[in-house]
């Protein structure tokens, strides 16, 4: 629903707090999606504003890869660019995508799908602008890079952007089509939409399960058959989740039986039916009122967010002598892996950056050159 709203702003100029507590698409509109549809914008507007050209969510295909003498493309290749827009100084092309998620972080250098959309864009405006660069920007903003950064990009040059679609691109969807196909269980397979039929995560996870779990006794594994289980968690966490999805697809829409398992109620928290009836006789019971209602302070991410909705561009400075932040135990992480991304799993809010000080707002590092 981000994107719907984020559509509707940068299509009539409005700002996205106006929306705040509405339903767009029956789902509500709440202060993040403001804050994070307000960061994308204000990359978007930002790239108009020097713009000869641009144009919001623009169908885009790919069939003119397949435009030389008896060539035609084997499959449909299309899909909708979030925002593009064209400086004349620099003969730069920009193509802007937007990704609210905050579970996985989206990195920006060579990046296949951000290439595959700035491909359609190049193959269709190339005859009308002078491109010579193409600059893919993806904004993030409720999840930030190890750098802190949330609006990330990469420019590369038409030449090297067509050397990718002829020489990585095409191959690879041509040999698709001739059905050579290698599926490769890998931590992509969490986007999969058939992950839950895919045969081949389905034996990676039964046999990881296999080889890990049967007869475990954890206290025997030496260190580095600990580093080796550990390697494929993330793997096998994707795989068990598809595979459970699944169950419970078939179980619920189709009917079907899965032996040993069944479908359950998810029971809710319990919940006042009506707060004030509710306060009423617990004062009846004798609870004073301040034993009956609480005051909690929004944290420091929620208040910052509210301070730049509000238009304090420095919220994150002001709020900062109130601040800090503890080391609160130790958790496990793969030595290589983006740090950003796992500090996220502690539950902190938004773009609170693990960031030892580092006190200031997320930077764009190549749109500032
Ligand atoms: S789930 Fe299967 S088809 Fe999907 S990406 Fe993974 S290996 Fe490939």
């Amino acid at each position: 629903m981000a994107h719907a709203l984020a559509e509707q702003c940068l299509r009539d100029g409005t700002s996205p707090a106006l929306q705040t507590g509405t339903s767009l698409q029956g789902v509500e509109v709440n202060e993040e999606m403001v804050w994070a549809v307000g960061q994308y914008l204000s990359a978007c507007r930002g790239l108009k504003q020097e713009a000869s050209w641009f144009d919001i969510e623009q169908y885009v295909d790919l069939s003119d890869l397949w435009s030389d003498e008896g060539e035609t493309i084997p499959e449909p290749m299309f899909g909708t660019a979030d925002f593009m827009a064209y400086h004349d100084d620099s003969k730069t092309l920009y193509i802007v995508d937007f990704k609210y998620g905050a579970g996985v972080l989206v990195k920006v250098d060579g990046n296949s799908q951000g290439q595959y959309y700035a491909l359609g864009a190049y193959l269709a405006m190339r005859h009308k602008l002078d491109i010579e660069n193409i600059c893919i920007v993806i904004v993030q903003p409720r999840l930030a890079d190890e750098d802190g950064v949330t609006r990330r990009s990469w420019t590369l040059t038409t030449d090297e952007l067509m050397d990718w679609a002829k020489n990585t691109l095409k191959p690879a969807v041509e040999k698709i089509d001739r059905g050579e196909v290698e599926y490769v269980a890998g931590t992509h397979c969490r986007f999969c939409r058939i992950a839950g039929e895919c045969e081949k995560l389905y034996d990676f996870t039964l046999q990881s399960a296999k080889d890990e779990f049967d007869d475990l006794d954890t206290s025997l594994l030496t260190n580095a058959q600990l580093a080796e289980v550990l390697a494929k968690k993330e793997l096998l966490e994707i795989g068990l989740k598809a595979i459970s999805e699944e169950a419970q697809f078939r179980m619920e829409t189709n009917g079907e039986t899965v032996p040993d398992w069944q479908l359950k109620p998810r029971w809710s928290n319990r919940k006042w039916k009506d707060e004030n009836a509710a306060a009423d006789a617990l004062k009846l019971l004798g609870l004073s009122v301040d034993k009956i209602y609480k005051v909690v302070l929004h944290s420091p991410s929620e208040i910052e967010r509210l301070l730049k909705i509000g238009g304090a561009p420095n919220a994150r400075q002001l709020i900062s002598p109130h601040t800090e932040r503890h080391v609160t135990g130790q958790k496990l992480a793969p030595e290589l892996a983006g740090s950003a991304g796992d500090e996220f799993d502690d539950g902190l809010d938004g773009d609170d950056q693990p960031d030892g000080g580092r006190d200031t707002p997320p930077v764009d590092r190549d749109l500032q050159k």
